[in-house]
């Protein structure tokens, strides 16, 4: 499995990961066990999801020792002005003693909260509870501020992210400041995406799923990637894309798909408490 270096020391991220949003309570633990034995070394969790104690609970008992898997989970809008209590509550859910990651999910701009909340994820981080600390669905304008007003730079912002949906600006943003770009619903959820006849013209040409063209564009960009499944032989299919490489033209094939099309909310106007 490769894997990138955040920019804080030393530590370095899986760069494809298993998502869980919308994965049930109740079937959590399974898929993440099915996860972890088919190779994934990277877990993708939020309170919002309300599955950390399934996700904790495969970590905790997957027979792979605790710093040889990546678990990210997320902070919630309402939470902004309760920051560390809710990250302790988090933690309590995992079962685990720290995280690798704790993210900001949204700016939640209408709340105007999150350069406090950045304040006390910067706390977390010193007291070593997350070992890197990054943001969720912001703009440039939202990193700016951050990186204006407070000391730590987000090691990561994890967007929405996919052929349909390229991000060319927030990824130039990012590499000019040493942050890495992660790709949510990486497979444009499953929902239309993956039928594209662009993506069958490559697909036979490499004997691949489109699924496993596009979570390879994603790698060779650059991008961390987590798609999500609770499908067997798929969870298997989205982590076997280190035996391939797509060549320039099929880069191109692909970059050409672009359509400035979100399948989820725009973080600008995403209020939701
Ligand atoms: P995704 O793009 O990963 O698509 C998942 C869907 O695609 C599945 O439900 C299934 O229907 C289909 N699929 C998966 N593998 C397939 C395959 N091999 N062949 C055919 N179809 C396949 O969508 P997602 O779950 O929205 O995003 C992935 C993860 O990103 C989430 O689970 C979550 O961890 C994260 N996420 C974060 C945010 C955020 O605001 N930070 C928002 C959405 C998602």
């Amino acid at each position: 499995m490769n894997s990138l270096m955040l920019n804080t020391d030393g530590v370095q991220i899986p760069q494809l990961g298993f998502g869980v949003w919308q994965v049930p309570a109740e079937g959590a633990e399974e898929a993440v066990a099915t996860a972890l034995r088919a190779g994934y070394r990277h877990i993708d969790t939020a309170s919002a999801y309300q599955n950390e104690e399934g996700v904790g609970a495969a970590v905790r008992a997957c027979g792979v020792p605790r710093e040889k898997v990546f678990v990210t989970t997320k902070l919630w809008n309402g939470d902004h002005d309760r920051a560390e209590r809710a990250f302790d509550e988090s933690l309590a859910r995992l079962g685990l003693d720290y995280v690798d990651l704790y993210l900001i999910h949204w700016p939640v701009p209408e709340q105007d909260r999150y350069v406090q909340a950045w304040r006390s994820l910067e706390k977390i981080y010193r007291d070593g509870r997350a070992r890197a600390i990054g943001v969720s669905n912001f703009t440039v304008a939202n990193l700016t501020r951050l990186m204006d007003e407070t000391d730590i730079t987000p090691s990561i912002n994890q967007i929405e992210l996919h052929p349909y949906l390229q991000q060319r600006e927030m990824r130039a943003f990012h590499e000019a400041n040493g942050i890495l770009t992660e790709a949510w619903s990486p497979l444009g959820q499953g929902r239309g995406l993956l039928d594209d006849p662009a993506l069958a013209v490559l697909a036979e040409k490499h004997c691949r799923t489109p699924a496993q063209i596009v979570l390879r564009w994603h790698l060779q960009l650059g991008n961390v990637v987590i798609p999500k499944s609770v499908t067997p032989s798929r969870i298997k299919e989205n982590v076997s894309v280190f035996d391939f490489i797509l060549d320039g033209e099929d880069m191109a094939a692909i970059g050409a798909m672009s359509r400035h099309q979100r399948f989820g909310p725009d973080p600008e106007t995403f209020n939701l408490r």
